[in-house]
């Protein structure tokens, strides 16, 4: 097939010219012009503010409707997200759907299955049918004031506060090309590229924490660079938690924005995954760890562990079935009365610790054996 017709040329020299100025040309301004402290921080600043309209804006509102805010922050997260140049949020949040929905089949955008690059940038820079391409499953988006305004002047906006806004800014200190390379062409770049890693890097490096089967990897690395969103395993696995990072210390920056607007009350209805729930999928994911490399391995360590393991399971599945009961009265009590008894509550706090220590010690369990297996050993600690 002939390069035009595979790709798609407009985007192709779009996406070449944009970090070509953006490298080459903020390093040539630099060598014959240096560098002034407003460079850097404007750089910093545009891109914090278009990096969260893409993660907290077009992904974790629009696209997983993860938490409902009031319209005047949709209209901000709008903004903010043109400036990222990553085309219309309706656009965005349809393929953004289907990459969870068709997760690694045909139908998968971004799908990993067809290489690192095709994940990375190939998919914009193709010529895909239209078919393929066409805008689906974003109805209920369709009729906010600010999606409405954005599918008429998308272009004007980001152009104006993406280019000319950081240009204007630059004549107020006398070095607009300095401004307009590193606050437009770099910052869009970079915006551009942090993307795209999660795409590609986010479903070929790292840990599969909470879904073996998922191609989507948790990488803390990726995260210090697209505001939380390297913890793709999770996100894949509880795609409508507002949360990417899940633990307390996990990098995610746009968590943390949107539980401090929570507090204010500006945003509403977070949705978040249980504790259990988030147990049971770990537990899960190294059961299918064990079994894909026991399926792998010599069929006597199959039969030497397998007691061990089903025991396992089977204490593994009473423990949660007890803890998801618990959790559903927990939250009938919290719904239904004013009144509620904190001994009950507390007594439920101290299950659920017992409960999860349970479980943790299971999932060590199953991971020892993993290594046996790969050391090729037979544990009699470990059989029953
Ligand atoms: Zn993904
Ligand atoms: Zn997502």
């Amino acid at each position: 097939m002939s390069f035009t017709k595979k790709y798609n040329l407009k985007m192709v020299i779009a996406l070449t010219l944009l970090p070509l100025i953006g490298f080459i040309g903020t390093a040539f301004y630099i060598f014959y012009n240096g560098i002034v402290w407003q460079e850097p921080l404007l750089l910093l600043f545009f891109w914090f503010f278009s990096g969260l309209g893409i993660t907290m804006g077009y992904h974790r509102l629009f696209a997983h409707k993860s938490y409902a805010t009031i319209p005047f922050i949709e209209w901000i997260l709008m903004i903010l997200g043109s400036l990222a140049l990553e085309n219309t949020i309706l656009k965005w949040a349809s393929d953004h759907r289907q990459h969870h929905d068709k997760a690694e089949t045909e139908d998968d955008p971004y799908s990993i299955k067809e290489g690192f690059w095709h994940a990375h940038i190939g998919w914009i820079l193709k010529n895909t049918p239209k078919e393929k391409s066409k805008i689906r499953g974003v109805r209920d988006l369709q009729n906010k004031s600010a999606i409405r305004f954005q599918n008429k002047y998308y272009f004007y906006i980001a152009i104006i506060l993406g280019f000319i806004i950081p240009f204007i800014i630059g004549l107020s200190y006398n070095r607009p090309i300095g401004a307009l390379l590193w606050a437009g062409f770099l910052r869009i770049t970079l915006v551009h590229h942090a993307t795209f890693f999660i795409n590609s890097l986010c479903h070929y490096f790292g840990k599969r924490t909470y879904d073996f089967n998922s191609t989507a990897r948790d990488s803390w690395f990726v995260s210090l660079f697209t505001f939380g969103e390297g913890y793709h395993n999770y996100h894949h696995k509880f795609q409508w938690d507002y949360r990417n990072g899940v633990t307390w210390f996990s990098f995610d920056p746009s968590k943390w924005i949107i539980n401090t607007l929570s507090i204010f009350k500006l945003v509403k209805n977070l949705k978040k995954a249980g504790e259990n729930m988030i147990n049971e999928s770990q537990l899960q994911s190294v059961k299918d760890h064990l079994d894909y490399v026991l399926s792998r391995s010599n069929k006597v360590y199959k039969e030497f562990y397998c007691k061990k393991i089903s025991l396992l399971e089977n204490n593994a599945n009473n423990i949660l079935l007890e803890w998801n009961k618990m959790e559903i009265k927990y939250n009938q009590i919290l719904k239904g009365s004013s009144d509620i008894n904190k001994n009950i509550l507390s007594n439920m706090n101290r299950r659920r610790k017992e409960y999860k220590k349970q479980i943790r010690e299971i999932k060590s369990t199953f991971s020892k054996i993993i290594a046996m297996i790969d050391k090729e050993c037979l544990e009699p600690k470990l059989a029953v």
